[in-house]
């Protein structure tokens, strides 16, 4: 992309509604623009660090065997009447009417919507295990809407839900889910640490959250220092096979971690006082098994080996796709701007001419500009007449992990400056260099 035809309106002040470090970014870098509270519409850069989560979401969901479908925003209040969840729900569901008077809804999560599905097609045990999953807009009415995307009204979700037939093929779907989120926060540069969470009104012990520790965090959370040294890495995982699935939950799940809202302050003390630990995070994800609430409520059954019908074992696992970009830069930015990892950053490159209108910097900014479309890299190229202080402060604010600064003074040695946007770091190098050294 040009920067000369894109558009990227960069703001050069802070805007004053913006409290936390995310907010204030990507107000600036023009990646989202408020509507209403908590309500955005999302730019060329914003929407492009949106899709490449959505990819890796969709990448690793396919892995472990799970179908994407699409289901509507809009629900009709009978669905949730037939879970009881309609009149519980309260005060952060948008409810609206049709033109005919009929109760309609804007989906704050789907579980009666893909149960409503399940029950119409599904009627044997022969097809599970199912797991199917969408990456869908939701609405709940926030009771204070704030920091940008992290807490919106309306915002992109991941949920999948699984259906089972016995609660053991639950808890391993459960565990294909944590294996699977781990290694998708992990692409996207986080650490996210898997908490044991509130199973709520509905109880139970399966449920834990996944929280990016930030001060910024909304959740209070006490853990064990040893899971921060866990990471998944770039291990192969069998997803069918259910005790490699198990280990994996073990060996992420075993030490303390907990949010305030399961906090153990008696256990917390068996943890070696060097080792504990009290921190803010950001929940960017839940899984949970929660059993047959909806499949008995909603008559989702199937007809097991024995000819009889029983409900399914069912789990819900969602991931704040749209929260995540706020997550992903308070974990990773400084004063100047954002620094995006290398996984979900907007372009791979941005490629700085320090006097446009100059024929051999212009032809060399050209040259980089397509030997990185030919590798099939994304490179933004600042192609405008403006100071280079400017171009400079620009590249730090949208934080791309390279950027390559383009002279006439360095072209007469045949160099090029290339700076790492997480070091700081500046060599000069040939073009050539540069370019195998950011493919
Ligand atoms: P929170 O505790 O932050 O209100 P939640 O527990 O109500 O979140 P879930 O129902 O578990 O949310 O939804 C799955 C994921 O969706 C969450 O882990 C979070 O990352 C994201 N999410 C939830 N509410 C919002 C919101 N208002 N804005 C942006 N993302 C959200
Ligand atoms: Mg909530
Ligand atoms: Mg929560
Ligand atoms: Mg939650």
């Amino acid at each position: 992309m040009r920067l000369s035809r894109y558009f990227m309106p960069v703001l050069k002040e802070t805007p004053a509604e913006a409290q936390i470090v995310s907010h204030r970014f990507m107000l600036r870098a023009g990646m989202i623009k408020q509507t209403a509270a908590g309500i955005y519409s999302w730019l060329p850069l914003g929407l492009k660090v949106l899709r490449n989560i959505e990819n890796i979401v969709h990448e690793e969901q396919a892995k472990a065997g799970h179908i994407p479908i699409l289901m509507s925003t809009l629900q009709p209040a009978d669905l949730w009447r037939e879970s009881g969840r309609y009149d519980d729900y309260g005060e952060e569901m948008l409810r609206v009417q049709d033109r005919h008077g009929r109760d309609m809804l804007y989906g704050p999560t789907n579980e009666e919507a893909v149960t409503d599905i399940f029950r119409s097609h599904v009627n044997s045990y022969k097809d599970l295990p199912l797991t199917l999953y969408q990456i869908q807009w939701k609405f709940r009415d926030e009771i204070r809407p704030r920091f940008g995307v992290m807490r919106g009204r309306e915002f992109l979700m991941k949920d999948g839900y699984t259906f089972d037939l016995s609660k053991e093929d639950a808890l391993h779907a459960y565990n294909r889910h944590l294996v699977s989120y781990l290694r998708s926060y992990e692409r996207m540069g986080l650490k996210a640490i898997p908490m044991r969470a509130d199973g709520g009104p509905i109880g139970g012990d399966y449920t834990h959250e996944f929280l990016v520790l930030a001060d910024t965090g909304e959740s209070e959370v006490f853990y064990d220092s040893e899971v921060t040294d866990l990471s998944f890495g770039d291990r192969e995982v069998d997803f069918d096979n259910v005790a490699e699935c198990e280990a994996v939950l073990q060996e992420f799940t075993s030490r303390y971690a907990r949010t305030d809202e399961t906090h153990d302050e008696d256990l917390f003390n068996s943890v070696p006082e060097e080792r504990r630990r009290t921190a803010r995070g950001i929940e960017v994800g839940q899984i949970f098994y929660f059993g047959t609430k909806y499949s008995e409520s909603m008559g989702a059954t199937v007809v097991n080996a024995d000819q009889k019908q029983v409900p399914v074992h069912m789990g819900s696992h969602g991931i704040g796709v749209s929260r995540l970009l706020g997550a992903i830069i308070e974990a990773s930015h400084d004063d100047k701007g954002i620094i995006w990892p290398e996984g979900v950053t907007p372009f791979h490159v941005g490629i700085v001419n320090l006097k446009q209108g100059d024929d051999e910097a212009d032809a060399a900014c050209e040259a980089l500009y397509k030997a990185f479309q030919k590798a099939g890299l994304d490179p933004l190229y600042d192609d405008r007449k403006e100071r280079a202080g400017g171009k400079f402060a620009t590249m730090d604010l949208i934080g791309l992990p390279w950027r390559i600064t383009v002279g006439p003074r360095g072209l007469k040695n045949g160099v090029v400056e290339l700076t790492s946007r997480k070091t700081g770091e500046s060599e000069e190098v040939t073009p050539e260099e540069a370019i195998a050294r950011v493919i």
